[in-house]
């Protein structure tokens, strides 16, 4: 019997093909804009001196000895502890269900499952645009997606009328999905000032926020003001759902370290909701690498290496080698302005304006083909530059084909 002759091909993944089109590429200066993870300035992937150091210490204790449940009690309080603050109310009264997650997209799968079960009428609100991913796992998780404005494609910044416009005329108490800071794929976050007032209309309409935090410190290269979102939303007394991933900020890729964390009225609704998530978990993976999990939880926990990975982050005290937020926005004030010596007859200060790893450039889905066939530049159709991926020794030979194709 021929089981799989119904299985056609799924359509591929805009990003899964950018990666495969420039990989095929033999022209020696091509550069791929497309990639999401953050590059040095010599474009390899960076490992903060934190990550070796955690790496080295836990060769030296012995894994098979571990209290993995200990492990990832102390993880989830560490990463909770991250995104509420330290002192928040939540964490010292334990009024938080967490668990650890397959990075950034397991957990947002996590909790998209969560919502079917209990809310299996809802649905879900997510920004236009947002992560394409987004629409995949909520898909899958067969809730259905509704958008709301997010992005002015004319002024390339916040439409906030029109949000909270949305807001207002969704259903009550419907979810919706915000990106904390650093929103991809366009750098535009709001305003603390415009964060107060979604988080009062949320409350006006009963909405549930779920913040997916992928970029924490990439934005303002410091972990608490990344985090003001949440904690805005936290002090107007909102249960909040919130997705962490530690591929980006420790440089843990391939580690798939992340952590799902819902806020609950009292204690008891925390251990319902957490034993109920474990229970969506361990059919899907049991339970996650404990390495990753050892190394993070190392990290945060130990106060020299959160001070060493704060300062990795941070855009001033980085001594030790241009991290992060600071190269990034090194290379978005260099591209501009490699732009603006060309004469070109664009506007480009939104590079500069918008935060985060990426550049929503503006460039059109031809304009990013032609990029592609005469210059070997590699980017998703929506525009979309990775800053990480902009480094000294390109920038020129982007700007000047960025300039070429919109001349
Ligand atoms: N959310 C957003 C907004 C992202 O940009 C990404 C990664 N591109 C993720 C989640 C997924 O993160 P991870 O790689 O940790 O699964």
């Amino acid at each position: 019997r021929g089981w799989w002759n119904h299985v056609r091909p799924a359509p591929k993944d805009p990003i899964v093909s950018v990666n495969e089109a420039f990989l095929a590429d033999p022209f020696p200066l091509k550069i791929h804009l497309g990639v999401g993870t953050y590059r040095d300035d010599d474009g390899k992937p960076l490992i903060p001196h934190c990550v070796r150091d955690a790496e080295a210490k836990i060769e030296r204790c012995k894994l098979e000895n571990l209290n993995s449940s200990a492990v990832t009690s102390k993880f989830v309080l560490e990463s909770v502890k991250l995104a509420y603050g330290n002192d928040s109310y939540v964490v010292r009264e334990g009024l938080f269900a967490g668990i650890p997650a397959l990075s950034g997209t397991g957990a947002c799968r996590l909790f998209a499952e969560f919502q079917r079960h209990f809310y299996p009428d809802s649905q879900i609100y997510l920004p236009d645009p947002t992560w394409s991913n987004h629409h995949n796992i909520w898909g899958q998780a067969e809730i259905p997606i509704k958008t709301f404005h997010y992005y002015n494609r004319d002024t390339k910044g916040l439409d906030f009328a029109a949000l909270i416009n949305d807001v207002k005329n969704a259903p009550d108490c419907s979810f919706f999905l915000l990106h904390p800071c650093a929103h991809n794929p366009t750098g535009v976050d709001p305003t603390e000032e415009q964060w107060r007032e979604i988080s009062y209309q949320f409350k006006v309409k009963n909405h549930f926020p779920f913040f997916d935090m992928a970029y924490q410190g990439f934005s303002t290269g410091d972990l608490d003001k990344d985090a003001v979102a949440l904690r805005i939303f936290l002090e107007d007394g909102h249960l909040i759902g919130c997705a962490q991933t530690f591929a980006k900020n420790m440089g843990l890729f391939g580690h798939k370290v992340g952590c799902l964390s819902v806020l609950c009225q009292d204690i008891k609704q925390a251990s319902a909701v957490k034993s109920q998530l474990q229970k969506i978990a361990h059919s899907m993976y049991s339970s996650p690498h404990i390495h990753g999990i050892l190394l993070v939880t190392m990290i945060l926990s130990d106060p020299d290496m959160k001070a060493l990975w704060r300062k990795e982050i941070n855009v001033i005290a980085a001594l030790t080698f241009m991290v992060m937020a600071k190269r990034i926005q090194t290379m978005r004030s260099s591209l501009r302005q490699s732009l603006e010596t060309l004469d070109s007859s664009f506007n480009w200060e939104h590079i500069t304006t918008q935060g985060g790893m990426f550049c929503f450039s503006g460039l059109t889905p031809d304009q990013v083909k032609l990029l592609e066939k005469i210059f070997h530049i590699y980017m998703t159709p929506d525009g979309r530059i990775s800053m990480a991926a902009v480094t000294t020794s390109n920038v020129k030979y982007l700007a000047n084909a960025i300039h070429q194709v919109t001349r």
